[in-house]
């Protein structure tokens, strides 16, 4: 499958410094900020710092070193916002997937029981 992004969406925007973000966790890999329309008491996006539309175009094209340290960051949210009772890390991709943003994102909630996990 061939891969594009676009360096115009707003995530890329975030990383530039374009627009404004809630930062939660910031390294080398991976940028965390909160969800502009949060949809639990955690609501938090984890982005990689490099140009991938989805799960499935990062873990075919980023390296080894991208890969890990991107995990280790969504790790590192979980830690930070407290989830110990649990989350759910959701990665949406494409018009299947109802994917809003095309650069890739996990989204981490929890902060309470959050239900089914597919609505239809
Ligand atoms: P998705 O459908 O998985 O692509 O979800 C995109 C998510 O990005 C949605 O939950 C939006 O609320 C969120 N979002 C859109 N713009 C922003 C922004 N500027 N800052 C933070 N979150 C955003």
């Amino acid at each position: 499958m061939d891969f594009v992004y676009d360096d115009q969406n707003i995530f890329a925007k975030i990383l530039r410094g374009e627009i404004p973000n809630k930062t939660v966790y910031e390294d080398e890999h991976a940028l965390a900020f909160h969800d502009i329309a949060p949809k639990a008491p955690v609501h938090v996006l984890v982005i990689p710092k490099g140009p991938y539309v989805s799960m499935d175009h990062f873990c075919t094209e980023a390296s080894d070193a991208e890969i890990v340290g991107y995990m280790r960051a969504v790790a590192k949210v979980c830690e930070i916002t407290g989830v110990e009772n649990g989350f759910r890390a959701i990665s949406n991709a494409r018009e299947d997937g109802v994917q809003e943003v095309p650069h890739l994102h996990v989204h981490i909630l929890g902060g309470r029981d959050m239900g089914p996990m597919v609505a239809r």
